[in-house]
């Protein structure tokens, strides 16, 4: 906990407000002519894009489409961190760049948080990041735990807290990449006729 009294406020809200974008991810199937046999699928901004042969029926489409969300969450959870991995990366990003000031008592993943990047309960020492940042680069991930460890001395985004950020040198960049996914969220779908390249 942060020496300043003010910061002993019990808060039962988490306290952040790193805005997603992204309520739901959508799943688009798309057809092509040129695809005979094989199907692919993979992620795009927040929606998932499963590529089948033009003949496909319905019902092998509803198939493929779950045998290949099934697929792509399998490679991803295979590069995921678990909680302990992350509650070290927290330690070692509060160390180096915090003066270990910072000190979770829970670091952890959630899947119910759809509308922010990461959360922290002060009171609570915890803090919870989004499913969604799972399969991100490394430096995204650890701006946005190093964002909530921050967030456990400073609340609110004034300059003070900025100023605690200044050390870390990938904010400017990992702010970027979030933004982008947000807005790719947000692209018109691409023109239709564009050939997709057979796996
Ligand atoms: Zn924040």
């Amino acid at each position: 906990m942060p020496a300043d009294p003010s910061h002993h406020v019990s808060r039962s809200q988490p306290l952040d407000s790193q805005p997603l974008g992204i309520r739901a991810s959508a799943v688009e199937v798309r057809r092509s002519a040129r695809r005979r046999r094989t199907v692919s699928a993979y992620r795009e901004g927040s929606r998932t894009i499963v590529l089948i042969p033009a003949r496909m029926s319905a019902a092998e489409e509803q198939r493929w489409v779950t045998v290949m969300l099934d697929k792509l969450a399998a490679q991803e959870s295979k590069r995921m961190l678990g909680d302990d991995e992350l509650a070290e990366r927290a330690q070692r990003l509060s160390d180096q760049y915090l003066d270990g000031c910072a000190a979770p008592d829970t670091v952890r993943w959630v899947t119910n948080q759809n509308t922010r990047w990461g959360s922290c309960t002060p009171s609570e020492g915890s803090i919870r990041l989004s499913h969604r940042l799972q399969g991100m680069p490394e430096y995204v991930i650890d701006y946005v735990l190093l964002h909530e460890l921050a967030h456990l001395l400073v609340p609110g985004h004034g300059p003070r807290f900025w100023k605690l950020l200044d050390a870390y040198p990938r904010t400017e960049r990992a702010r970027g990449y979030l933004e982008g996914v947000v807005a790719a969220g947000r692209l018109p779908h691409l023109p239709t006729g564009r050939e997709e390249p057979e796996d």
